[in-house]
Formats: C-alpha cells, structure tokens, sequence
C-alpha cells in the first residue's frame, strides 16, 4: 500500500515536470544569457567532455544531462570551444541540489543513495516525525556537481540557480 502512494505520487510528480520544462542546464563557465547568440552548435565541448555529460539539446544547442554523470569542473568543454560562449574568469555555475516530494525517504521509504553519491558531503539526513530520515541539501556546500542526480532511484533531484553567493567547487 505504501508502495503503490508513492509510486502513484512519482507518477504524479513526473507528469507535471513535463509539462513545465525547466530552462536547459548549459555547460559550466558559459554565458548562459547570451548562450543561443554566441554558440554555434558544433559540438566541441560534448566530445571534449570526459563524463560525456554534454548532449546535443533543443535546437541543437549543449545541455548538461546529470542523469549521465556528474561535472569533475575539469575545464575541458570551455578550453575546447572556439567561439566567446565561455567566461573562464566567472564561477563555473551557481547550480544547487534540490530535493522534489517523490524522494523516498519524504515517502517513509529508506533511501541515502544522494548522501552516499555526494562528493562533498553536502547532503543531511535527520530524522523526521514518521521515523525515516529524511535529506537536506546544505547550499553552503553543495558545487553543484550533480553526483546526486543519476544516484537518486525516485528522480526526485534536479539542480536550480541559486544565489551568487553558492558554494564554488
Ligand atoms: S567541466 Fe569537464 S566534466 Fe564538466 S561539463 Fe565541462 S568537460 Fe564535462
Ligand atoms: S550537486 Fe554535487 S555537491 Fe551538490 S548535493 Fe549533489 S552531489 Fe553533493
Ligand atoms: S537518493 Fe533520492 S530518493 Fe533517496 S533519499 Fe536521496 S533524494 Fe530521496
């Protein structure tokens, strides 16, 4: 019975992600205002890119897909990139884990998959009224990586902007 709710409410969850599509997740140091101007599209930083996280995307245009992988921030997709799309000078992205209703552990179910993936350590489960532990991202020390994303069994983390003033790996 606890099962079927919480699958029923990943279901729910799922079909509501697609019809409000978030904004692409563009490779890290890119000039993501001026992104669509300035790249144009012939894929260098997706073959240059190790985790081989970096797919084509609507229109063509690069797109982090962390269901892949996680970023190491080796720097290989901007020093392949011919065009001005990158800013080595910036913080690579201000991008911060956030966790969606259909996790687990919020459905009672035990589930520290995402603690164990982070490589920052910056996932923390305390222990909630129904007696599962339940996590929470510390912004203070989340890079954004992504690690946490393909770990999750429920896809109930994706990575949002943040503020300026997140963690820089
Ligand atoms: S910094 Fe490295 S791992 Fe991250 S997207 Fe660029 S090439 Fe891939
Ligand atoms: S994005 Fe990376 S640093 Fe942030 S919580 Fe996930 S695994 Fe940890
Ligand atoms: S891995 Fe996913 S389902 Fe498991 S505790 Fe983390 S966010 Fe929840």
């Amino acid at each position: 019975m606890a099962d079927e709710s919480v699958d029923l409410g990943r279901r729910g969850f799922l079909r509501g992600r697609r019809r409000a599509e978030p904004a692409p997740l563009r490779p890290p140091w890119s000039r993501t205002k001026q992104f669509t101007d300035l790249c144009t599209r012939c894929g260098a930083c997706a073959d240059a890119c190790p985790e081989s996280i970096i797919r084509r995307g609507d229109g063509g245009f690069p797109e982090i897909d962390f269901r892949r992988g996680e970023c190491s921030f080796c720097a290989a997709c901007a020093e392949s990139c011919p065009e001005p799309v990158f800013d080595r000078a910036a913080r690579p992205w201000t991008l911060i884990a956030r966790i969606a209703p259909s996790c687990l552990a919020m459905n009672r179910v035990v589930c520290r998959s995402c603690r164990d993936a982070c490589p920052e350590a910056a996932i923390r489960f305390a222990l909630a009224p129904g007696g599962v532990a339940v996590p929470t991202v510390e912004d203070g020390a989340c890079t954004g990586c992504g690690a946490c994303v393909a770990a999750c069994p429920a896809d109930a983390v994706t990575l949002q902007p943040g503020p300026e003033t997140a963690h820089a790996p």
